[in-house]
């Protein structure tokens, strides 16, 4: 199997599988805490993504303000009728980044505080004879490679190879296929505001999730999900850009992935691997958010593998997921209901925009949005808007 194999395997504390926010910040964190980490990546792909980061990832990451490409305002609401509810954020905004940009930030400050980086593909975990986990890859010259680890975090994405290695009987999340295109922003004097997004529900354009239109600066991404099979993705997206005004700008890019909408039940393999970021299928129900949770579920994975290097108790790495689950198991839950419910035809949805009307709604929403935290200072709002949600459930509200 391994003819490559050097007698002695370059031997890491932690492995790290996948250079995106999760794995690089997992990385940067136990090699920060002076541990010895490789950082793997297979690079050369910018991954597809909205890039749109609440102002909490810049606090808690460390992120300078100067990696934002953008920062919108406001979000305008759009509702199947063409109906708008905007949504201008007090006190705050969403920022956007560029992946490409971003991605290399955070691997590059991962290698500036100790990680070492190697550009390869994860092809296998194997077994030293005395059960040390190898991490075998490929360079992108064809060199194969395997390097020794205590502890592995595979931070591989949603189609994570270290998951199918390591955790064979796991059941994937349900997922989304979320596509875009990236295009030229039209000039500011042409009308198009650069400072909103805008959040597209309508059937046609995307029968389960939503439509969006980000404007990072001198680009904008302009994009659909949804987890139907067969759904017409591109057309979708063709329509989206005309009805945005946004039909003959230059088409830049054109990529999709998936969009893991459940964490999977176990993250780790009880023994000496755990996941992060995608892989574990931390993306927020109905609004598809996954680099702050990529990046918090990389940082526990991390904190998990420090504890366990630092006494060999495998237990250690369970605490990922449920530290996890305990910041964020209740908005995924409720998030996920609202997208059962107010993403299933197009009756809901008109409903579900004409909510965003209320001042508290928009509130609300903005402050669990920018903070990650279930606003508690205010139960009375929270009550308002229960039965207002209540009434709109059961129909007693015409949209
Ligand atoms: C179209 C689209 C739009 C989105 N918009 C937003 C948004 O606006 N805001 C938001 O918060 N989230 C958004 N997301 C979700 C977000 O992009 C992901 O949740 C986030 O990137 C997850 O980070 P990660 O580090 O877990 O995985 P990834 O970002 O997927 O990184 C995985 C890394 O692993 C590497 N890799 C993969 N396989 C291997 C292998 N075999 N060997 C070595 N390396 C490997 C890849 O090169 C990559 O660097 C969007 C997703 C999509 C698809």
């Amino acid at each position: 199997m391994s003819a490559a194999r050097p007698a002695t395997p370059e031997m890491f504390d932690a492995v790290v599988v996948g250079g995106g926010p999760a794995g690089a910040t997992a990385a940067a964190d136990l090699a920060r805490g002076g541990h010895a980490v490789l950082l793997l990546d297979r690079a050369g792909r910018i991954k597809p993504c909205g890039g749109a980061v609440p102002p909490r990832l810049l606090r808690d990451f460390a992120i300078p303000e100067s990696l934002l490409v953008a920062r919108a305002a406001a979000a305008r609401m759009v509702a199947p009728s063409g109906r708008t509810v905007d949504m201008p954020i007090a006190g705050g905004f969403v920022g956007m980044v560029d992946r490409d940009h971003f991605d290399e930030w955070l691997r590059a400050r991962a290698a500036a505080a100790g990680a070492v980086r190697r550009t390869g593909v994860f092809e296998r975990l194997e077994r030293a004879a005395d059960g040390t986990a190898l991490v075998c890859y490929r360079t992108p010259e064809g060199a194969a490679g395997c390097i020794a680890a205590r502890a592995v975090i595979g931070a591989d994405g949603a189609n994570s190879a270290v998951a199918r290695a390591a955790l064979p009987q796991r059941r994937a999340a349900p997922f989304v296929f979320a596509y875009h295109e990236i295009v030229s922003s039209p000039r500011p004097d042409s009308g198009f505001d650069g400072a909103r997004c805008d959040v597209v529900y309508r059937g046609a354009l995307s029968p389960d999730f939503y439509g969006w239109v980000f404007p990072h600066g001198a680009t904008t991404s302009v994009g659909v999900g949804s987890a139907r099979k067969g759904f017409a993705l591109r057309a979708a997206v063709a329509a989206l850009r005309q009805s945005a005004g946004l039909a003959d700008a230059a088409t830049l890019r054109r990529e999709g992935a998936p969009l893991p909408l459940r964490p999977l039940a176990c993250w780790d393999n009880g023994r000496d691997v755990v996941l992060a970021g995608d892989a574990a299928g931390v993306v927020a129900p109905a609004s598809g958010e996954g680099i702050y949770y990529a990046m918090t579920a990389g940082r526990l994975a991390g904190e998990a593998v420090a504890a366990f290097c630092a006494d060999g108790d495998a237990r250690a790495l369970r605490q990922a997921r449920r530290r996890f689950m305990r910041a964020h198991g209740r908005v995924f839950w409720i998030l996920g209901m609202m997208q059962r419910f107010w993403y299933s035809s197009d009756r809901r949805r008109e409903r579900f925009v004409a909510i965003c009307q209320d001042p508290d709604v928009q509130r609300l929403t903005w402050e669990a949005y920018m903070n990650k935290e279930l606003v508690r200072a205010r139960p009375g709002a929270h009550a308002r808007i229960f039965f207002k949600d209540l009434a709109h459930l059961c129909g007693f509200v015409a949209p």
